[in-house]
């Protein structure tokens, strides 16, 4: 395999794949394919930036004859789908994004495949990333399987679980060689701070409320990202066409208790006295739509790929914090312009 077409990889979670496949294979090219929107930033991937076998293209995979048209000139062997629109709130305000970019975004791609492989399947695959919210949500106990029926409610679940169906229907009628992952709740470093831990953190740091849904009872459960990538990789090279495979910590956390450990560690991080950052903790009115639960069962990607985490939500979450707090530079870039007018929509006006 050498032609690697990896999409979204601008972004958090596709930044740590690139980075991973840029470093561990040098004998692969691999192409970044963004449209760079708020959450796309190439200062993601400084490091890799200058590295031989890495390049960016930027591009929206809605755009049906841009994409057609790269994949005719670039003939890759390979898809690595991750471009989405990926926040549960922004799909509750603006709905029709998430269909354009999560649903024809990823249909394009198939058809573009579709189009260069010509029934051409051999050493060829096109791996598409995806959520554990496809599932809806679930009962005290339970976990998702990777048979448990789709059951999204938010428009973002909604258009992902549509865009799995898609490449499921590419697999099952046109034989594309097709793999799936659906993961639970990432979290580390060049998390955009809309999301809850990222955005807690820096809030935290900044002494400003620390926005908490409902009662901070749901329940979610939390993947340190590069462990995500890591499985990531495992699957792409080594799972069977066709398959599905979950991935997820063992994890799960309430909202609220997870926001009290931040206060905790940033507590000690920042010399303040036991208890301080907590009063910061706001609670507002509960997400329309808000799932109480998820769980991820990974028992078959273990069995079967010998997969597993590599290091424990306490270890993730204080280096995550350890970066954010070193990364100012960072935070300030993307907390400027559009995240202003976001924030203040989302959490001043309540
Ligand atoms: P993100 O929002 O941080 O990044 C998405 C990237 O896609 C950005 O770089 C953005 O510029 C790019 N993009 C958006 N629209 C595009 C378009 N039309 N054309 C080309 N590029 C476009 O998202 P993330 O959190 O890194 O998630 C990546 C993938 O993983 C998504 O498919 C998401 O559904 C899935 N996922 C995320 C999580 C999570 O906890 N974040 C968990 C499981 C699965």
């Amino acid at each position: 395999m050498k032609k690697i077409i990896i999409t979204g990889g601008a972004g958090f979670i596709g930044s740590h794949v690139v980075r991973r496949f840029v470093k561990t294979y040098p004998q692969y090219q691999i192409i970044n394919l963004d449209k760079l929107t708020y959450a796309g930033n190439l200062a993601n991937l400084k490091d890799i930036e200058n590295e031989p076998n890495y390049r960016f293209v930027k591009g929206d995979i809605v755009d049906l004859a841009y994409i057609n048209n790269l994949f005719e000139q670039e003939q890759p062997d390979a898809v690595i789908h991750l471009a989405a629109e990926s926040h549960v709130d922004r799909s509750i305000t603006n709905p029709l994004e998430f269909v354009m970019t999560n649903v024809v975004g990823t249909v394009n791609l198939l058809n573009a495949a579709k189009n260069i492989w010509k029934g051409n399947y051999e050493g060829k695959r096109f791996y598409h990333v995806s959520t554990d919210e496809v599932y809806g949500t679930l009962g005290e106990t339970d976990m998702f399987t990777e048979t448990t029926a789709y059951d999204p409610h938010s428009p973002y679940s909604a258009s992902k679980a549509s865009s799995d169906h898609f490449v499921r229907a590419y697999h099952d009628t046109y034989g594309l060689p097709a793999v799936i992952s659906n993961c639970s709740n990432n979290y580390g470093s060049f998390h955009f701070p809309e999301k809850l831990i990222p955005l807690a953190i820096n809030n935290i740091k900044q002494q400003k409320p620390v926005p908490v849904y409902g009662k901070g009872e749901n329940v979610r459960d939390w993947l340190w990202v590069e462990d995500h990538a890591r499985a990531i990789d495992v699957i792409f090279h080594k799972a069977a066409i066709g398959t599905t495979y979950n991935i997820g910590g063992h994890n799960e956390w309430k909202n609220i208790d997870l926001i009290k450990l931040l206060c905790t560690i940033l507590d000690k991080k920042l010399g303040r006295e036991e208890g301080e950052s907590a009063k910061l903790i706001t609670y507002v009115t509960d997400r329309a739509g808000h799932d109480l639960r998820y769980a991820i069962d990974a028992t078959k990607l273990k069995a079967e790929l010998g997969w597993e985490p590599s290091i424990t939500f306490e270890e993730g979450l204080e280096k995550t914090v350890d970066w954010y707090l070193a990364n100012e530079g960072w935070l300030n870039d993307v907390t400027s312009g559009h995240y202003q007018e976001y924030y203040s929509e989302q959490y001043n006006n309540r």
